[in-house]
Parts: C-alpha cells; sequence; structure tokens
C-alpha cells in the first residue's frame, strides 16, 4: 500500500516528487553553471528570457531577482511618484501594494468579486473617480489574478484606457493561465510573474520576470535591473537613471530551463488534481468556479465557507488531526494592515475583501496529488464541515 493510504503527512507543495521526476537534469544544469562560471548574467539568463516570451506569445521578456523586483522595475519605468494613485487590490499577497508605497505613490485599494478573488471592475471604476476627488491622478492599475486564475482584462483594460492609465498584471500566482487563446504575460502593457519555489513554476530560491509586447519599455526595464545603466560612455559606469541590482542568479535561470519543459504537463495535472477536488466537494462548499474561457494555474486551491472564521477553524482542525495541511490566504486585507491603513479605500468600502479574509481556506494543491491522498483531504473537509 502506498503512504497515501496511511494518515502519513500530506505536502501542501510537494516539491519533493517534483525533483525526482526532473532526475538528473536539473542537477548537470546547475553544474554547467557551475563550471562555465558566468554566474551573473550568463548565457542561461538570455535563454530563459527568451523561452518565457516565447511561452507566453510575446516580444519581450526582462529576468529579475523576484516577483517583487518585476512589479518594481515596471513601475521604476513608468516613473510613477507622490501624488499618482495606484489601483491595487486588498485581498492580495503585500508586494502588489508596497511597490507603489516604496515609490511614493499611493495604493490605492479597490474590492475584489466573491467568486473569482480577482478585481472588481465596479469597485475600480468608482476608485478612480474618487482619487481624483482626493485630488490624485489616477496613473495605473495592478489587476492580480489570485490563485491562478486570470482577473477580468477585457472589462478592467476598457476602464483603464477610458482613464489614460497602463495596467501591469500580476500574474506571480497565474503563470501558464490562459484567458481565451491567449496566456497570462500578453495582457495589460507588461505582466509581472514570479519565480519563489511555492509558485506554479517556481525555481530554487528567489526569481522573477516581467513580459511585455514593448521593447522599448523592456530596455529600459534591462537599465533599471542594474543600476539605471545606460547611454554611450562605458555602460558600466554610466547612469543615465537612478536603478537597483534585480538580477536574476544564472544557476535560477538554468534550473528553470529545465522546469518550464515539463511545466505544461504539470498544468494539466494541476487541473485534474482541481477536477478531483471539485467532484469530492462541489455539492457541500463553494469550490472554486473559473469564469468563461478560462484557465487557472491552480498556484492555490481555496475554498469560500459559509459561517465565517467559527467554520474554518473547524475544518482547519479536522485537517489536521488527519495529516492534512491547510492554509490561509490571506488572513488580513492589506487595507487592515498597520502599514497600509493611511492609504486610500473604495468609497463603498471593501466588503467582499474584508469577508474573504475570515472565509477562505486553501488545500494542498500541486501536479504530484495522488488520488488516493486527495480522497483523503475531502474526507477531512467533509468531516470539519459537519462538526
Ligand atoms: C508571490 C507574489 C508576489 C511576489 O513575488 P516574490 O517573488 O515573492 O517577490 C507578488 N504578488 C503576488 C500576488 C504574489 O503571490
Amino acid at each position: 500500500m502506498s503512504s497515501a493510504t496511511t494518515n502519513a503527512p500530506i505536502p501542501f507543495i510537494d516539491l519533493k516528487a517534483q525533483r525526482a521526476r526532473l532526475g538528473s537534469a536539473v542537477d548537470e544544469a546547475v553544474l554547467r553553471v557551475v563550471n562555465h562560471g558566468a554566474y551573473v548574467m550568463g548565457p542561461e539568463i538570455v535563454e530563459l528570457e527568451k523561452a518565457l516570451a516565447d511561452f507566453s506569445g510575446v516580444a519581450d521578456c526582462v529576468s529579475c531577482g523576484s516577483g517583487t523586483d518585476a512589479l518594481m522595475l515596471y513601475l521604476m519605468a513608468k516613473g510613477i511618484g507622490p501624488g499618482d494613485a495606484v489601483f491595487v487590490p486588498s485581498f492580495t499577497f503585500v508586494a502588489t501594494a508596497e511597490i507603489v508605497a516604496l515609490l511614493g505613490a499611493q495604493p490605492f485599494f479597490v474590492d475584489v468579486e466573491a467568486d473569482s478573488f480577482n478585481m472588481d471592475p465596479a469597485s475600480l471604476e468608482a476608485s478612480v473617480e474618487q482619487s481624483k476627488i482626493l485630488g490624485l491622478k489616477p496613473v495605473g492599475v495592478i489587476p492580480v489574478d489570485l490563485f491562478g486564475q486570470p482577473a477580468d482584462y477585457p472589462v478592467l483594460d476598457g476602464i483603464a484606457s477610458t482613464h489614460g492609465m497602463w495596467v501591469l498584471a500580476d500574474a506571480a500566482q497565474s503563470y501558464g493561465a490562459q484567458l481565451g487563446n491567449t496566456r497570462v504575460g500578453a495582457f495589460g502593457e507588461a505582466t509581472a510573474t514570479s519565480f519563489f519555489p511555492a509558485k506554479p513554476l517556481g525555481c530554487y530560491g528567489d526569481g522573477g520576470a516581467v513580459l511585455t509586447d514593448n521593447k522599448e519599455l523592456g530596455e529600459l526595464m534591462r537599465s533599471f535591473r542594474v543600476h539605471g545603466q545606460g547611454g554611450d560612455g562605458d555602460l558600466r559606469y554610466t547612469h543615465p537613471r537612478i536603478g537597483m541590482n534585480a538580477r536574476m542568479d544564472t544557476m535560477q535561470a538554468a534550473i528553470l530551463l529545465e522546469k518550464l519543459k515539463i511545466f505544461p504537463s504539470e498544468l494539466e495535472a494541476r487541473q485534474t488534481a482541481a477536477d478531483r477536488y471539485a467532484a469530492g466537494l462541489g455539492d457541500i462548499v463553494d469550490v472554486p468556479k473559473l469564469g468563461p474561457g478560462r484557465t487557472s494555474a491552480w498556484a492555490q486551491y481555496t475554498l469560500r465557507l459559509a459561517g465565517g472564521s467559527g467554520v474554518r477553524d473547524a475544518i482547519q482542525a479536522a485537517c489536521k488531526e488527519r495529516g492534512v495541511p491547510t492554509a490561509v490566504y490571506y488572513p488580513i486585507p492589506l487595507h487592515k494592515q498597520e502599514a497600509y491603513g493611511r492609504y486610500p479605500i473604495a468609497p463603498d468600502g471593501l466588503p467582499v475583501s474584508e469577508a474573504l479574509s475570515t472565509s477562505v481556506v486553501s488545500l494542498p494543491m500541486h501536479p504530484y496529488l495522488e488520488e488516493a491522498q486527495q480522497e483523503r483531504v475531502i474526507e477531512a473537509v467533509r468531516i470539519g464541515l459537519k462538526a
């Protein structure tokens, strides 16, 4: 009998199973870098940028040190600053708002839709009007593809262009997902993604990338990536702008090139796992639903619970007893965080973000989940729901 039939703990994300599947390919890729010695901006960086741009169907890709760097590089290229409002969901990982605040602009918190967890277009419209009343200049929108499903880009792009704003997609959780025939990476003026190990496409450390069809923008972000280098002189010591060190390590690029080869089949396996959860839980709880024409990268499989945090506590306790890990993304919406409480919010408040923070729970999700393991998860959740 496999361990799945016992009560052995189920990993929330199983990177060891992936490691076993990759076998020596990844070891050899790492050793190649160790031996050729171009540890910073080596040939694998160029190769990876081309591979990611091709995978997403866009003209350019700028690799960088993390998903946070990716968001930052774009905002630096846009030159945002004090007086500018950038619209972000409140129900997201902190990095989406953090980089706006770091550049001295105002993250403006917008509510999300309960069924998709993504930015609510009506709340965005109202927030744009509110920002003008507050004397701010609405400059851009950062929709987040939360838990792996693309935001409603056709509608959000429309609102943004009506008001002369750019759109930066935060696809840290959705790399590989599609809206119609278009992959994430091709929405908005640019798309930021993350290769943190727990993301759908992860490296063995920190990494990120910005994707765009605008090659000039790509070049500008390359300059910001390395201390604002540029101009005519010795590139290393000529700095027309103030930048950062936001490079990806060559070794991470080499690892990602190997992982990208198995990524399409991993996306299919995640969909299979999501289908099994929906079949086992859809009759008693709100399971995630994909909008028309959408696929998800299933960074998380997140349930919405009626009855609030008491029900959630019961489910988490029942799961824990049975060796099933759970997680809450995110327990505190950003506008309720101490560091972000002073930034503006949608005029009608953020009731959905607040409700979700008390009523969501995420289950183990990765491409190597076995059916028997999922049956244990499903049973534990069902027991918790009845408690
Ligand atoms: C993970 C994540 C980020 C940041 O990525 P890092 O690589 O950890 O810097 C940004 N936005 C969202 C929505 C994320 O989930």
